[in-house]
């Protein structure tokens, strides 16, 4: 007879079940708890049976779906609904409209989201200069689907027209996801967030000239409030315009998105006064789609300029490294060396130069392939350039030879240094395939005092040095 045992599940795979089950209900209630608090907040901007005029929380909604595509699973979205029905539930909503509402924000945000899952992963981070182009036009699909919806519950509420009512709801949730959506889409973990942040006041505190884009902003928007009329609106653009060429993506997305919230709310208490000629709904649909359409500008200028840097990082580290190592190559090399040696002429003190060239690595190549050869320069560079300190220079001659610079230090602990770079090449070097390779490497030295010697000179007594220590057998450390 078979003994009939009970079905077994592994304890790990237990253990990671329980582990994702886990993680799905963090997620979800995340989900649910920010859709929560920003419908409150939206909520508290309430007037009195009617929408609000600030709606954060579907832009909130769709960046964190397009950012984090795995909370946009069937439990995230019956979260979000959650969340929604939940607020104006607790806030006196009655049930029928609660669900329209909600069902115009979701329509809404799958809208804006089935937009964005056709998007590269560098449109979503605004890194092409079309990026903010499709931003707007899944704000435009997100806007036209809940205000479709939506307009039906503005109708019965507010008692407009249809055709008012959709252009109402329309603009308000295109404004809230222009404006709101670049911030979500960009926004820094908070460590890193600190970080930059701590960083950023540190050099405005060096220039604080870094300061005068927002500055200007700030005048420009003040100019709007003593001049008004309907030209006030765009004053401030030369202004945005500076402020994103001059700083990141993710602070210009805040700027932006504060000057419009700020311009909203400034002519709707007259504060701003555009000398329109009725208080109509039509100027505040016109002027909600002008300020949407006029964040696009400053966004689109700061994706251009931050595709612009990343492109010119990549070239300038292109053209500084060594392909095959990573290290400096020999002119990249060469140009920091000659800084390093003028700051030490100024300053007093000794350079150090070193050159090393890997003993016999012909044989290397022929003995083993050229793609062996390869993995020893890779492992030896890396070596070398892990244990020499930060403010020292390492980079690849050419071929199978390299040099260092070192400022500060003197000939006895030069040698010592480059005794110790010996002894770490001689360790065996592991390979993908095949068995460790063994080579060993010979080291010139060669030391004075900056003042006295300039850097060429210096460098072609290492390489003399490096000869010396060749016809003497190699492996070896000879001083110049
Ligand atoms: P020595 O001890 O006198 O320095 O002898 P050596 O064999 O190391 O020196 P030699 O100058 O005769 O040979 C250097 C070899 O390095 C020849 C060349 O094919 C090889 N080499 C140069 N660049 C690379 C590279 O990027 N990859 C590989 N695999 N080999 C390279
Ligand atoms: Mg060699
Ligand atoms: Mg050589």
């Amino acid at each position: 007879m078979v003994a009939q045992h009970p079905q077994y599940t592994p304890p790990d795979i237990r253990a990671s079940s329980l582990a994702t089950a886990r993680q799905l209900l963090l997620q979800t209630l995340f989900v649910a708890g920010v859709v929560f608090l920003a419908s409150g907040l939206g909520i508290l901007t309430r007037p009195e049976s009617q929408l609000a005029t600030f709606w954060p929380t579907n832009a909130l909604l769709l960046g964190l779906f397009a950012r984090r595509p795995a909370l946009a699973s069937p439990a995230g979205w019956a979260a979000a609904a959650l969340g929604y029905v939940a607020a104006d539930l607790l806030t006196g909503t009655s049930l029928p409209t609660t669900l329209r509402l909600t069902a115009a924000n979701l329509a809404g945000v799958l809208a804006g989201y089935l937009v964005f899952r056709r998007l590269r992963e560098e449109d979503r981070r605004l890194l092409h200069p079309l990026s903010m182009l499709w931003v707007l036009a899944a704000s435009a699909a997100a806007a036209v689907c809940a205000s479709a919806v939506g307009s039906l519950t503005a109708h019965a509420l507010m008692g407009m027209d249809w055709l008012t009512a959709s252009g109402f709801w329309f603009s308000a949730e295109l404004v809230s996801y222009v404006t709101l959506l670049p911030v979500v889409l960009l926004a820094p973990s908070p460590t890193r967030a600190a970080r930059a942040l701590r960083h950023r006041l540190g050099r405005i505190r060096q220039r604080p000239m870094l300061l005068a884009p927002l500055l200007a902003l700030v005048l420009a928007a003040l100019l709007g409030v003593a001049i008004g009329g309907p030209g006030a609106i765009a004053f401030p653009v030369p202004a945005l315009l500076w402020c994103a060429l001059a700083y990141r993506l993710f602070t210009t997305a805040v700027v932006s998105a504060l000057l419009c919230m700020w311009t909203l709310i400034a002519i709707a208490h007259g504060i701003i006064d555009l000398q329109l000629p009725d208080q109509s709904a039509h100027p505040v649909i016109s002027l909600r789609i002008g300020m949407a359409l006029l964040a696009v500008a400053p966004l689109t200028v700061a994706s251009v300029n931050a595709a612009r840097n990343q492109l010119l990082a990549t070239l300038n580290h292109a053209a500084d490294h060594d392909a095959l190592t990573g290290v400096l190559n020999r002119s990249a090399f060469l140009r920091r060396g000659l800084q390093l040696a003028e700051h030490m002429q100024r300053t007093g003190g000794t350079v150090v130069a070193m050159m090393l060239d890997i003993d016999h690595f012909k044989s290397v190549n022929d003995r083993h392939g050229h793609a062996a050869g390869d993995e020893v320069l890779t492992t030896f560079a890396a070596r070398m350039r892990d244990h020499l300190r930060e403010d020292g220079l390492f980079g690849r001659f050419g071929g199978e030879e390299f040099a260092v610079l070192l400022p500060g230090v003197d000939a006895a602990a030069a040698l010592a240094v480059a005794e110790r770079l010996r002894l770490l090449a001689s360790a065996p070097i592991p390979r993908d395939e095949g068995r460790p390779l063994d080579i060993t490497v010979s080291v010139g030295v060669a030391s004075a005092p900056a003042r006295v010697v300039g850097l060429e000179q210096l460098l072609s007594q290492a390489d003399v040095a490096l000869y010396r220590a060749k016809a003497m057998g190699r492996n070896r450390v000879i001083g110049g």
